[in-house]
């Protein structure tokens, strides 16, 4: 049945298309509204496939029409009408009678469902299919450039989203045109029945691709399992392989447990795996070439990325680079791999990111940058953030987001929890730069890098 919504700011044209549709079996009216705010808010909620305007109130409608199809990326058709003298107007353009109008709204009924595009747009255009779940906001290591040597306050157990509630999202989610979900945290593998929580999410229809970035210190554990339950792969973070420089940036870890985590998800199967390691000048650059030779003989794909000033991890403490020293841009990287032959472009391993990719000559893998900093890809984000209290974020650079952990809690329904999606990627900003804007005032840890 195809559901329809009603807006006229004249309270006579309610009625008279009611009794238009009225004992139309195909069709069901969802409401009327004559407020132009409270109608925007209801076809948010309700997602109607058609929205019939009055034309009389030319400008009230084509306010609606503006707000539901070109700004939301909702999916409805908008037809305007004029019962006066039974016209009406297709998508304010085209002209025509009430008998065309029916027969619009039979093209419509007989519309099979699955074939409608469901996507979400955010303000600017972009499609959004990309979400980042933050699973916990506890970690078992502490790196320099994410959290201070204390880490960061926890949140209380009871605020941070059970299996049932993410997995509510995810459908959600799902349904209005998200493909891909990254399990991140904190340290994703620290979560309490984190398998339990992957086989949940892999069995959800729409999906894709479910994938998770961890720090691999648990993964040797972990990785079959994961695997089994359907992680499809990993994208594991290591900064250095010397041992020392490994504790001394993560402040607790072993580096040879993940040698072992990299091991074992290879042996899983969950590839093509990728490596990212954050470059620091004057503290671990000079192991990007060692990091690049890894894909000779490997079929990795190292991303190097450019570290980024994190609330709470600014200072890193006595005989650490000092905030302003830091940085190595990706072009700087780039060439400093000269010197092991010349990098191709390259399409890149499958999955969506920022990064963009070259290759060794020979090399079995790839190499990838990540310039956060240097370089703009907001152009090409196609992400959202879930943390893992229940917030929507729409961008890493920016504080603002959409609470949804309320709303879970009270049992909303699939439709108010796209609306709420919807929302959050209509405040997604065009274009951030860590450069130019202030830093984000939560850690990285807190909303899933
Ligand atoms: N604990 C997991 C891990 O380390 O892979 C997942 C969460 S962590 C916040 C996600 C990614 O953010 C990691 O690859 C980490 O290196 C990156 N990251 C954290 N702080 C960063 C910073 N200040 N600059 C650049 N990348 C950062
Ligand atoms: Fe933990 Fe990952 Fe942050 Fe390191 S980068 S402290 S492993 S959340």
């Amino acid at each position: 049945m195809k559901q329809v919504y009603i807006f006229s700011t004249h309270p006579l044209f309610g009625g008279c298309v009611e009794a238009l549709l009225s004992g139309d079996e195909g069709l069901r009216i969802l409401g009327r509204e004559k407020d132009l705010i409270k109608a925007i808010e209801q076809i948010r909620v309700l997602q109607p496939d058609v929205i019939i305007v009055d034309s009389n109130d030319f400008e009230a409608s084509r306010a609606l029409a503006m707000n539901c199809v070109l700004k939301e990326g909702l999916q409805p058709r908008v037809v305007g009408l004029n019962v006066r003298d039974n016209k009406f107007i297709v998508c304010k353009t085209q002209l025509g009678t009430i008998k065309e109008l029916k027969d619009f709204l039979e093209t419509v009924k007989s519309e099979n469902n699955s074939d409608k595009q469901v996507s979400t747009l955010d303000g600017f255009g972009r499609t959004l299919d990309y979400l980042r779940v933050s699973v916990t906001d506890r970690c078992n290591l502490r790196c320099v450039y994410c959290m201070p040597p204390s880490g960061v306050p926890y949140k209380p157990r009871d605020a941070i989203l059970h299996s049932e509630e993410i997995a509510r999202m995810i459908e959600a989610a799902a349904g209005i045109g998200f493909r891909t979900i990254r399990l991140t945290g904190g340290e994703p593998l620290v979560r309490k029945n984190i398998v339990g929580l992957v086989r949940r999410l892999a069995a959800i229809s729409g999906i894709a691709e479910l994938t998770m970035t961890t720090n691999g210190t648990l993964l040797s554990s972990y990785a079959n399992d994961l695997a089994d339950a359907g992680l499809k792969r990993v994208n594991i973070s290591l900064d250095s392989l010397r041992a020392d420089r490994f504790r001394r940036i993560t402040r607790q870890g072993n580096l040879e447990s993940v040698w072992q985590g990299i091991k074992a998800a290879e042996a899983a199967g969950l590839t093509p795996l990728k490596i990212n390691m954050v470059v620091i000048r004057r503290f671990n650059d000079d192991e990007v070439i060692d990091f690049a030779r890894l894909t000779l003989d490997h079929p990795w794909h190292v991303r190097f990325i450019e570290v980024m000033p994190v609330a709470g991890a600014m200072d890193w403490g006595p005989n650490m680079p000092d905030i302003d020293n830091r940085l190595l841009t990706a072009a700087e990287i780039q060439n400093r791999l000269q010197e092991l032959g010349e990098l191709l472009p390259e399409d890149g391993p499958s999955g969506h990111g920022p990064a963009h990719y070259m290759r060794l000559p020979n090399a079995q893998g790839t190499i990838g940058f990540i310039n956060a900093m240097s370089q703009h890809f907001c152009g090409a984000c196609n992400r959202m953030r879930l943390t893992a209290d229940g917030y929507l974020r729409p961008c890493l650079f920016s504080d603002q987001g959409v609470n949804c952990k309320s709303a879970l809690a009270d049992g909303a329904s699939i439709g108010e929890l796209q609306s709420l999606i919807r929302q959050a990627g209509r405040i997604k900003p065009q274009q951030r730069s860590l450069l130019n804007d202030p830093v984000n005032g939560l850690a990285m840890s807190t909303i899933g890098g």
